[in-house]
């Protein structure tokens, strides 16, 4: 072969390779992540209308048969869906989607969109039945996030994410309904409208009450508060070593990311919400830092119990899984691992190896970290 018609057939070879090596290049910039969602998930509702096909499901929640749950939460207007993973039980009102909502919502209209061609625009009104969807597309949402920070998916774990059945959540949009079921249901009589994590044998879930003034962000934060609670636990194996700081400041990060101006607190956790009270909760975790007010992270250790943490300790917690999940995820997965073994963990030894420093020096770079990065006012 003579070297002009080798270089031309080089040059054909390269041609030939070059779109495959860019249709992997756009590949992987594009990284299709939420495509999971089943896409006709079983709903009570969508039976009645005939958007998909029967026959009627046989439910089992609550360890109970599900038909009895429903119907004691007058299924006249609950809506159950469920997906692969989770059930979900809501009687949230229908809302129409304004200016405020959350944008992280809105990144599931067009899906809601293709599954009913009949809510037009950019600000559609939803019905409960579409609002139920919503929250349904949201949970998935935020779930693969979760299995992304933590480099995981459904096949990482036994079962539905280490647990034998699916996850159950329970949303109300009165207070009397609430009552009735938790009464009715859960044995816990929970006065002043307080959610609850249930830890069923097998499953588990979370019940909630209406938020103070139910606004649809409102609902939005509240729920994705509660499961990131949820999600870590499962991460952990369930196994109920979790520092405090850890459990509260990774609910209080997902919840900001929806929408800054809402803070929802849960069931045993500090419900003063103090400086925390409205948005702006990196400013103020920044002045506390600056003035020497803030708790020392070794102090953080020593705080076992949830209910212990002041308004001030959940403003701080939250910095701290801020600063871990921006600059530390590689950390955040050893330690969380760690902290799911079966035998005693020493929560303070586990951190040190993990984090591969001592507790005090991490304390060092956090604070310097929120200094550097957060905005003073
Ligand atoms: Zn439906
Ligand atoms: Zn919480």
């Amino acid at each position: 072969m003579n070297r002009h018609l080798r270089s031309i057939l080089l040059l054909a070879l390269a041609l030939s390779l070059l779109p495959v090596a860019m249709t992997s290049a756009q590949k992987k910039k594009r990284k299709p992540r939420f495509t999971e969602y089943p896409v006709k998930p079983y709903c009570t509702e969508c039976l009645k209308k005939n958007l998909i096909p029967g026959p009627e499901k046989k439910i089992r929640i609550m360890e109970f048969e599900g038909q009895a749950v429903l119907d004691h939460i007058r299924s006249r207007h609950v809506i159950y869906i469920e997906t692969d993973d989770f059930k979900l039980v809501s009687t949230i009102p229908g809302y129409k989607i304004n200016q405020n909502t959350t944008s992280r919502l809105l990144l599931e209209l067009p899906m809601l969109k293709k599954r009913f061609p009949g809510i037009k625009g950019k600000m559609p009104r939803l019905n409960r039945h579409h609002v139920a969807h919503l929250i349904a597309l949201h949970l998935h949402r935020v779930k693969l996030e979760f299995w992304e920070l933590f480099k995981t998916r459904a096949t990482s774990y036994s079962g539905i994410m280490n647990r034998d059945n699916k996850h159950e959540i329970y949303v109300f949009s009165n207070q009397r309904d609430y009552d009735r079921f938790t009464d009715r249901f859960t044995g816990v009589k929970a006065s002043g409208g307080q959610e609850i994590i249930l830890h069923a044998d097998n499953a588990v879930g979370f019940v909630r009450p209406p938020p103070p003034r139910a606004g649809l962000n409102t609902w939005n934060n509240t729920i994705i508060h509660m499961w990131a609670h949820l999600l870590l636990e499962c991460q952990i194996r369930n196994g109920y070593n979790m520092p405090s700081w850890l459990d509260a400041g990774f609910a209080h990060w997902w919840e900001r990311r929806e929408h800054g101006n809402y803070n929802t607190y849960c069931y045993s956790e500090s419900r003063e919400v103090g400086i925390f009270g409205s948005g702006k909760w990196r400013q103020r975790v920044r002045r506390l830092i600056t003035s020497g007010k803030a708790l020392s992270f070794p102090d953080f250790f020593d705080i076992k119990d949830m209910s212990s943490l002041n308004n001030r300790h959940h403003g701080l917690a939250f910095s701290i899984l801020d600063f871990i999940i921006n600059t530390r995820k590689k950390e955040l997965r050893k330690f969380v691992r760690a902290l799911g073994a079966t035998d005693h963990v020493d929560q303070y030894q586990v951190f040190q190896k993990s984090f591969n420093r001592s507790v005090p020096a991490f304390d060092e770079e956090w604070r310097a970290w929120v200094r550097k990065t957060y905005p003073k006012r």
